[in-house]
């Protein structure tokens, strides 16, 4: 009989396969102790398998590199810098040769400790740093484990069910032949959820049942879009999703026809539709996708996973090479958003935040630190001399921190001219609106502003006090939420009154089943996910703005989530 199970749909498409199942080894079964005078072998055996561990994950890197989204690589590139760190490794050998622990029961016990270090400063983001602690040490218990792995049932083309998958694995996963993924753990900010998504890899997360009622070589068939899952699927249920299956594979193949379209609504609206990028590899990706410029490079990806910071130079030439990769398309370069580490490591007091999300970040710390802002703005601005650019600054919450930004970089460009520097003579300056206080004063920061992007995942937070990656209150945090919605409308608005052009550059942009919401709320300039960007421009072609504005401008009144997913509905359905 057939078996359904519900999650959350964290990567759609449909998979249906045989289950792997990836249990948590469990250093339990293994001896706690190592007999005595055996310290050193045991020393070199973890050792050993620390550099296995590190030479995979190295061996991925290369391979991958320019093939997959930048943010992935970030993934791959904090667990590198995790094994190689002794305060990882030494506390392990410290527990083997004084406590003489096998090595699989130092690292659980290092392990525990770490992860309940993290946890215990209560703050979303080092809560991550424990699921990346915890990824790091499941990796080398595995190298650990030298008995040869179980014939798989399952075969290729297999569904992985497990608790939570590190962004690592995903990619070795996706490469042995899974193609879909069930977890019983995570949300849609999770790193399993992110690296599916950007590989299509259709998945489910929050499957909480899922390891106790999957057996290894079941079939399953995994909807990412529903968040539902069907165990021992019959005939019908089989052949409705292989159905849909074929239709999706279809519709995948029909949209790359669209690259060279425009984004234009049935009503003739042409709608300016960009990319949100990390790196150089990532706007050629972009552009061959179409996009019309980048709307959002995050700048905090060149300062992320290293002890030092990247000098003016060093910026320039990354900055250059994006501008370059969309030959001749505007490239919007963000200024620093969070605190890099090279620079916390020399801030004492910055680190350990109460609560980095409310503190010293984007804006505010640009200001407060000129030796950050000021070699990066001009490596900003000179980077104009290979194509147009735009600087966005983050967090802003009142007039005057962009006075003061505008007063830095009007300085800045003097400087450059009097130097002789090339610099284009339009750099537009626009505010990343994501502070709901700079949402409710858009009125204000419009006079000081050449545009405003709208960060809705920040946004969506701040309005609803719910951590953007915090699993306990995923259920809170809700980017269709009406005062969520609100305050996006006002923007807009006063975007459209003060003549500024307006783009959303959050999550919520490309999510394609919300592209006709948008539209309908005056939404004219959008920059989405590449792995997104085709479906969002058919969404836009299929739609009609003149009919669907009143019934947009509803759903900012809906009062249940219900019902403002059966609005959406009723919008998406009106092809
Ligand atoms: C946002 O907050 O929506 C945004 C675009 O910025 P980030 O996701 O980098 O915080
Ligand atoms: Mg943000």
């Amino acid at each position: 009989m057939s078996l359904m199970l519900s999650g959350t749909g964290v990567s759609r498409g449909i998979a249906i396969g045989k289950v792997r199942l990836l249990h948590e080894i469990q250093p339990r079964a293994v001896a706690s102790h190592i007999p005595p005078g055996t310290e050193k072998q045991e020393v070199e055996r973890v050792t050993a398998a620390m550099h296995a561990a590190i030479a995979e994950l190295r061996q991925l890197q290369a391979r991958l590199r320019d093939k997959v989204p930048a943010q992935i690589m970030t993934f791959l590139d904090s667990h590198l810098l995790m094994l190689e760190d002794e305060t990882l490794s030494q506390p392990v050998i410290q527990l083997i040769e004084e406590k003489k622990y096998t090595s699989e029961w130092a690292l659980a016990r290092h392990r525990d400790r770490l992860v309940a270090m993290f946890e215990k400063i209560d703050d979303a983001y080092l809560r991550q740093r424990a699921e990346d602690v915890e990824n790091v040490i499941s990796k080398v218990l595995r190298k650990l484990d030298d008995t040869p792995a179980a014939e798989k049932e399952s075969g290729r083309g297999y569904i992985v069910v497990t608790s939570n998958l590190a962004a690592a694995d995903v990619l070795e996963h996706q490469h042995d032949g899974m193609r879909g993924l069930i977890c019983s753990h995570g949300g849609t900010m999770s790193h399993a959820a992110i690296v599916a998504r950007s590989l299509r890899i259709p998945a489910v997360t929050a499957v909480h049942p899922a390891l106790d009622l999957l057996h290894e070589a079941d079939e399953v068939i995994v909807d990412g879009s529903s968040g539902m899952v069907v165990a021992a699927p019959d005939k019908r249920s089989l052949q409705h999703y292989r159905k849909m299956r074929r239709s999706e594979n279809q519709r995948q193949r029909d949209l790359k026809a669209l690259a060279a379209k425009p984004a234009r609504t049935r009503d003739r609206i042409t709608i300016n539709l960009q990319a949100n990028v990390d790196s150089p590899a990532d706007a050629g990706m972009a552009r061959r996708l179409g996009a019309e410029g980048i709307g959002l490079y995050r700048s905090d990806s060149l300062f992320a996973n290293r002890d030092d910071l990247p000098d003016e130079r060093e910026q320039l030439a990354m900055y250059r090479r994006i501008v370059r990769a969309m030959q001749g398309r505007p490239v919007t370069l963000r200024t620093l958003d969070a605190p890099p580490a090279a620079f916390t490591a020399d801030q004492p007091h910055h680190a350990g935040e109460a609560e980095p999300a409310l503190g010293l970040r984007g804006i505010r710390l640009s200001l407060a630190h000129p030796e950050l802002f000021e070699p990066q703005v001009r490596a900003m601005l000179r980077a104009s001399s290979a194509g147009p650019v735009r600087i966005l600054l983050p967090m802003v919450s009142n007039v005057t921190e962009v006075q003061l930004a505008l007063t830095i970089i009007e300085r800045i460009r003097l400087e450059l001219l009097h130097k002789k520097r090339t610099i284009a003579a339009d750099i537009p300056i626009g505010i990343l609106i994501e502070v709901p206080g700079a949402a409710l004063a858009a009125r204000q920061l419009a006079g000081h502003a050449d545009f405003f992007a709208i960060g809705s995942n920040d946004l969506t937070q701040y309005t609803l006090a719910a951590a953007r990656e915090d699993d306990d209150v995923q259920h809170l945090y809700d980017p269709l939420h009406p005062a969520v919605l609100r305050l996006i409308s006002e923007v807009i608005t006063v975007g459209e009154k003060a003549g500024k052009p307006v783009v959303l550059c959050g999550e919520l942009g490309s999510d394609p089943r919300v592209c006709r919401l948008l539209l309908g709320l005056g939404l004219r300039h959008f920059s989405v996910q590449p792995a997104t960007l085709l479906e969002v421009k058919d969404s836009i072609r299929r739609s009609d703005v003149g009919s669907i504005k009143t019934r947009a401008r509803r759903m900012l009144s809906s009062d249940s989530r219900a019902r403002t997913e059966r609005m959406l509905n009723r919008l998406i359905e009106d092809d």
